[in-house]
């Protein structure tokens, strides 16, 4: 589970990915369910059977009590943090459950700062490292990063509306999964040199981390959804007054929350059940679907098919 701390952020890279919302604006987020109290986050947690966390930000050091309420709140899960800040002894000697730390200097500069950071991190027996985007090859990380056997996770550059027009401008060009097609050989001579190198690209982060989430999400509802392979859920969706329709699929047998769950708007039940009882469930004055939606909190819908 990705938890967002704060949107708000000292740095100004030119290749920030951060989206309107969320840039600046100290606002919490676990994946893309907003975070209004702690409940929310396990919530989610629970929705996705999550194993780990992630958190990220704009600057989580920033809100660095809000980080630590996290960790405690979801210390038996495997955890790691990404920083833009050279992290002082004491302030990572509070960060007590945290698994793992991922430094990424911004804009690579000024990455000496980080060497003292991954020496504590280390004897702390966190697991270490540089995290950054494809944008140049630094010496200085890749000869860091091997001093002190500690990896490097290069993630592809990625376009995003916020970072568009800065990234052009700069020489870098998109490729159709909006990555970048011409850091191949930066990705090249990182490889090679680096020895604990890993590599993670749009297009893997976009469809197999993405995927793989939504199929967790979409095993931990009611068996009367049908999972697709991408992850998303197939349902019918009888939209109306809520108490008219619950009273009647009650009259049928169904049960809340195993045959049918109350959504906004109306509810959602088996395909099955709509397609032979559809001639009542118009009689009750609704409106009948076959829809096919994100099984994440937000429900986006794919795709409609009305009866
Ligand atoms: S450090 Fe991260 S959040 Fe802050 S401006 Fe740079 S890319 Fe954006």
């Amino acid at each position: 589970m990705v938890i967002f701390i704060t949107g708000i952020c000292h740095n100004d890279c030119f290749y920030c990915p951060i989206s309107e919302d969320r840039k600046g604006r100290d606002v919490v987020f676990a994946n893309e369910r907003e975070v209004k109290s702690m409940e929310d986050a396990i919530d989610e947690a629970n929705a996705m059977s999550a194993e780990g966390i992630a958190i990220t930000g704009g600057e989580p050091l920033l809100k660095l009590d809000r980080v630590i309420e996290f960790l405690k709140t979801f210390k038996d899960l495997h955890s790691h943090l990404y920083t833009s800040i050279p992290a002082s002894y004491k302030v990572l000697s509070r960060l007590k459950h945290l698994d793992e730390v991922r430094f990424h200097p911004p804009e690579l500069k000024n990455v000496k700062a980080y060497e003292e950071p991954i020496r504590v991190a280390k004897r702390m027996g966190m697991d270490v490292g540089f995290e950054i985007p494809s944008i140049a090859v630094s010496e200085e990380i890749v000869e860091i990063a091997n001093k002190h056997d500690v990896f490097l996770n290069l993630n592809e550059l990625e376009f995003s509306s916020t970072n568009y027009e800065n990234l052009v401008k700069r020489g870098f060009k998109p490729n159709d999964h909006y990555g970048c097609s011409n850091c191949d050989e930066i990705v090249r001579v990182y490889a090679e040199r680096v020895k604990k190198f890993h590599y993670c690209s749009a297009r893997f982060k976009d469809r197999a981390q993405l995927r793989r989430r939504l199929i967790r999400m979409a095993k931990n509802l009611p068996d009367f959804y049908i999972v697709t392979r991408e992850g998303t859920v197939i349902c019918g969706y009888v939209e109306g007054d809520v108490e008219r329709i619950k009273r009647y699929l009650d009259s049928k047998g169904l049960k809340a929350n195993v045959d049918y769950v109350v959504v906004e708007g109306g509810i959602e039940t088996s395909v099955e059940f709509v397609e032979r009882h559809l001639d009542e469930l118009k009689r009750l004055g609704t409106n009948v679907f076959i829809i096919e939606r994100y099984p994440t909190f937000k429900r986006i819908v794919v795709e409609v098919n009305p009866l």
